[in-house]
């Protein structure tokens, strides 16, 4: 095995990668005219493609390419006994600290342990106060009235801080809907919240964000065995994607790690510009979650297996957990390159490139005709129309090519094609792609094969 990297070495910064964001209308910060909302952020035109994508590439891989997983898309709001049931009420907390003198939070877990047994501030060596529990779930009310102050709040509803726990109040209703036998999986994308005592590092960590989420129902005694299986298949996800493999690691959760609900747990980290940080998280939850909503709903959820004498049982959850706004950042950042193309002596001796797999990238082609005039726009267009029934597609006519070539290279579209009077003449276009920055000549009637071919084919060259 090669040596672990220990620090990250590319040419991407948070803030390069938060500034190209907003340049190119990846991500907004949330409220931007009021001043920002921390925590909260909004995708662009190119974020919304991207996060979109790498939701359907998640998606296909979890449902359709197997035969036991199923979908579902359950409701934000829920009954709030749920929440007592899963455990968030009483559990789901950080723990936190402030500075008397500098007001500044932190998460008693993330700053120096010295810090915090000296009670002296990380920034400003003021005097900390005692550590307190925070309950991270956001909390809302349903109805027009709120409780009187000291009665009980019937109205009090949570938004969700995690999807899982909409799959495991509706597990029988699919079990008897689709006929499923375990083993068997249900997968679900959505929005989460978590009341974040510190957000930072852009869209790592915010208040409300969205998840990718695959609960696996197994029989009790096989979960060791299906726990490993998952561990090679989200590896496996992610080489796919293309994603550069020396940046990805495991990490097992130590006994004062694992969640309250888990019974084994391994997190895949990426090696982010801040460094090592968890990116999915694959955990054995035991029958822990069905056996409390067994007891908290009054509803018997045991699984009876018709082909076993009817054995009965609490089946034990595998759950892949990964952040799909989490996942954009690692995507960004995996991607972002920057590479000295001509020595000019200027600016245009570099250009910032996004190095996107085919599959994910917002735009996959480009379409650019070299002049507007002399029909060249119009060819242009009418090849754009061909295309983008089977591709995303951009068109851009204005200003110079180096400079169109460049701004697809930073929107990380992979092929750019271009019209020029030789095309008129004889039929022929230029495909140009983005990493090597190649070019060649092929009949236009080839065009959408020859790009079929390239994605399926598709190597990453750095
Ligand atoms: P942490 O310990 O970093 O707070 P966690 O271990 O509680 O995270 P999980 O509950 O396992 O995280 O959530 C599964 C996945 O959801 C994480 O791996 C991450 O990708 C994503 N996620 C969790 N919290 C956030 C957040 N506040 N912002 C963005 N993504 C998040």
């Amino acid at each position: 095995m090669s040596e672990e990297l220990t620090e990250y070495q590319g040419p991407a910064t948070m803030e390069k990668i938060t500034s190209l964001a907003k340049r190119r209308g990846f991500v907004f910060q949330s409220s931007e005219i009021y001043g920002g909302q921390s925590g909260a952020w909004d995708y662009g035109p190119l974020g919304i493609e991207l996060k979109n994508r790498i939701a359907g590439n998640w998606w296909k891989t979890m449902t359709q390419l197997h035969d036991n997983i199923v979908g579902l898309d359950a409701a934000i709001l829920m009954h709030p006994r749920t929440w007592e049931a899963s455990g968030h009420v009483e559990n789901f907390t950080d723990p936190l600290v402030d500075c008397k003198k500098c007001k500044t939070r932190f998460r008693a877990d993330q700053i120096d342990p010295a810090n915090l047994a000296e009670k002296k501030c990380p920034d400003c060596g003021g005097e900390l106060t005692d550590t307190r529990k925070f309950n991270l779930m956001f909390k809302t009310h349903i109805g027009p009235v709120e409780a009187e102050a000291g009665a009980v709040d019937t109205n009090l509803i949570y938004l969700r801080p995690e999807t899982a726990q909409g799959i495991y109040v509706n597990y029988k209703n699919i079990i008897q809907s689709n006929r499923m036998k375990i083993p068997f999986g249900i997968a679900q994308i959505g929005k989460a919240f978590r009341n974040e005592i510190v957000t930072k590092n852009f869209i790592f960590r915010t208040c409300e964000f969205e998840q990718m989420e695959m609960q696996y129902f197994v029989k009790p005694g096989t979960d060791v065995d299906t726990f490993n299986e998952w561990k090679v298949q989200r590896w496996a996800y992610y080489e796919k994607l293309g994603v550069k493999m020396d940046h990805l690691r495991w990490h097992q959760h130590g006994p004062d790690e694992l969640a309250h609900y888990a019974k084994d747990a391994y997190d895949i980290e990426y090696l982010f510009p801040m460094g090592w940080k968890e990116l999915e998280g694959i955990h054995n939850r035991s029958n822990y979650d069905l056996s409390r909503h067994t007891e908290f709903s009054g509803k018997d959820l045991q699984y009876i297996d018709q082909e076993n004498n009817n054995e009965r049982y609490i089946p034990f959850i595998i759950e892949t957990s990964a952040g799909l706004t989490r996942t954009l950042l690692m995507i960004l950042c995996d991607a972002y390159d920057e590479e000295k193309v001509a020595d000019k002596g200027n600016d245009d001796d570099y250009r910032t490139v996004l190095r996107f797999h085919p599959t994910v990238a917002p735009i996959t082609v480009a379409i650019l005709p070299l002049m507007k005039k002399d029909g060249l726009a119009e060819l242009a267009q009418d090849i754009r129309t061909e295309l983008r029934e089977d591709f995303s597609t951009d068109y851009d006519q204005a200003g110079a090519i180096g400079r169109r070539y460049r701004r697809q290279d930073e929107a990380g579209t992979p092929f750019c094609v271009t019209i020029d009077y030789e095309s008129k003449d004889n039929g022929t276009v230029t495909l140009r792609f983005r990493d090597s920055m190649e070019q060649v000549r092929l009949p236009r009637a080839e065009l959408g094969e020859r790009l079929w071919k390239e994605i399926r084919e598709y190597k990453r060259l750095k």
